[in-house]
């Protein structure tokens, strides 16, 4: 038995593994594989404890997770079936992992390598803490740091400094060389070789010079004037707060499918990506079983789309936004750029809105999923079918991004109820051609997560629609998205970008939190710190270092 699964079933892998490695064969032939293979261990596993000749041989063990605080584990889920197909014991922890609970499995299992990943901003405070900790507890296991926020710059500065041992992989497909290169005899050279590059890296930031940012005061002083009397805020045709369910059928035409093949590492535009002739058949499978599996996750209700959103009395105060709810006032403390600019205003979301002595709205919005979708995306886990897994993932994803799309399609048309879109075509709607924004938390507009928990109670999030937010302010279910709707025609995407410590300061006076707390989120964000990788967050090109 040892020797079917030694032979022909792996070097099927390994030819597999060769050929992605080449570029020959994509990501989901490549997870596609891994099932057959996993399947058939599966299945072979009862006669080679029977038979007792021993284990099979890895070439090397990987504990993999996602740190605590985050939810998302598209890309983990890849790296770890891309690392099984090159014959890597791979231990998934799964997501919101304790620091403890990694360090003391990597320890208790002898792993070669571990790798952790993190999709949103606060995920990086997290990995600093576990690389201290690793130095602390004297380990030298090579640390892998990936995920949308991470960087090579961040590593660089905020990770390697403090422990040896760290390398940064920009994505799945590079995971398996980066593991290689750090096994056995390697290992050391390897490191070496890797420490060098990151010490480059800070040097040449040491050497370079930033621009000065602006003083606050100044910022505000440059800010977007609206000139409301010309073009008076927008009055919605009716105030509340909302509940509704959408159906998936509703949402099919809403989706934005060029993420969605990213996602699986095919590039290129949708629908064209179709018939491209490098990776035109590869997408169009794809695109099959995905049609099939839509099927699937109607009948079995694996995503049943819910939405709460609001539209109230608010008005600018500051850089703060005032909304008028029936409980009381609820107040968003927002970020303003403090770039130099000369013909351009300093932007700050507060801005889009007009004082108290004019009036005017803000709308917030939250939809999800709903939880069935990530249990069944872990039972598909649990029974070795992962292929099947990161497909309902990014499927979800996508619901997720298209219930949001459309959800702001039918508050302008409807409930704010300000422009007739009867003409308006997806590729319009993707390219936001609209009037009026709905930027979330997270996102450059607004890089601060910590406002999310004030939207929540304002529209009672988690108990209208099971949303809730971990303590680095995921989301969870994965598969939700949460904002807030400025409907002025003066609108637009905008990334906040680098701020200085006086804001921060002025932030924890204006939130009322301690300099500590302020600086847990917005530190991201000041000046001298590495930024955060964008791929994560800005799909809207409104970012100049994208
Ligand atoms: N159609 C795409 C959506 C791209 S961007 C998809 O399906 O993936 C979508 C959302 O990201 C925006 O609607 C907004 O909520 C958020 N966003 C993008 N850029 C932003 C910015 N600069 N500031 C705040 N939010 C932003």
């Amino acid at each position: 038995t040892l020797d079917v699964i030694e032979g022909p079933l792996m070097n099927g892998m390994n030819r597999v593994g060769d050929l992605f490695g080449e570029g020959q064969m994509f990501l989901p032939q490549v997870v596609k594989s891994a099932r057959v293979m996993k399947k058939s261990v599966a299945h072979l596993l009862p006669y080679l404890e029977a038979e007792g000749d021993g284990a099979v041989q890895a070439a090397g063990k990987v504990l993999l997770a996602t740190v605590k605080g985050d939810v998302h584990d598209i890309g983990k889920n890849i790296v770890g079936v891309v690392l099984q197909c090159n014959n890597y014991e791979v231990i998934d922890l799964g997501v919101m992992v304790p620091m403890g609970q990694i360090l003391q499995k990597a320890v208790e299992e002898q792993v070669d390598v571990i790798g952790l990943s993190g999709l949103i901003t606060p995920s990086l405070d997290e990995m600093r803490r576990v690389t201290q900790e690793m130095t602390r507890l004297g380990l030298d296991i090579p640390l892998l740091i990936g995920g949308a926020t991470t960087s090579k710059v961040h590593t660089a500065v905020k990770l390697s400094p403090e422990y040896n041992n760290v390398v940064y992989v920009p994505d799945a497909s590079r995971a398996v060389g980066v593991v290689a290169s750090l096994l056995g005899e390697k290992k050391s050279v390897s490191l070496q070789h890797y420490r060098g590059e990151y010490e480059t890296i800070r040097d040449k930031r040491a050497r370079g010079t930033r621009r000065p940012l602006c003083d606050l005061t100044r910022a505000r002083n440059n800010k977007l004037e609206i000139d409301f009397e010309l073009e008076p805020p927008v009055e919605p045709s009716q105030t509340g707060i909302w509940t509704i369910s959408i159906s998936v059928d509703e949402l099919i035409p809403y989706i934005d499918w060029t993420p969605f093949f990213q996602t699986w590492q095919l590039a290129g535009p949708f629908p064209a990506i179709l018939k491209d002739p490098v990776v035109g058949a590869q997408a169009t499978d794809l695109w099959n079983d995905a049609q099939a599996m839509l099927i699937q996750v109607k009948e079995q209700n694996w995503c049943k789309p819910m939405a709460r959103f609001g539209i109230q009395r608010a008005y600018r105060k500051g850089d703060d936004i005032v909304v008028q709810s029936e409980e009381g006032d609820v107040v968003f403390q927002c970020l303003r750029q403090q770039n130099q600019k000369l013909h351009t205003p300093n932007l700050c979301l507060a801005d889009f809105l007009a004082p108290e002595e004019i009036g005017d709205w803000l709308g917030g919005f939250c939809v999800t999923v709903g939880p069935a979708s990530d249990h069944q995306a872990q039972s598909f886990i649990d029974s070795g079918d992962d292929y099947n897994a990161i497909l309902l993932q990014a499927l979800s994803d996508r619901l997720a991004e298209a219930a949001a799309e459309f959800l702001h399609q039918l508050v302008r048309t409807t409930y704010w109820g300000y422009s007739d879109e009867s003409e308006m075509s997806m590729e319009g709607l993707i390219k936001e051609e609209y009037q009026g924004i709905r930027p979330a938390p997270g996102y450059p507009a607004c890089p601060d997560h910590s406002q999310k928990p004030t939207l929540f109670k304002w529209l009672d999030i988690e108990g209208s629609l099971g949303v809730q937010l971990t303590e680095s302010m995921a989301m969870l279910p994965t598969s939700s998205v949460s904002g807030w709707y400025f409907a002025h025609p003066k609108t637009r995407y905008f990334g906040v970008g680098k701020i200085s410590m006086e804001q921060v300061q002025d932030y924890s006076e204006r939130t009322k939190c301690s300099l500590e707390e302020a600086l847990k989120w917005l530190g991201v964000a000041l000046e001298e710190e590495p930024s955060p990788s964008k791929k994560s967050v800005c799909r809207t090109g409104c970012c100049p270092d994208k």
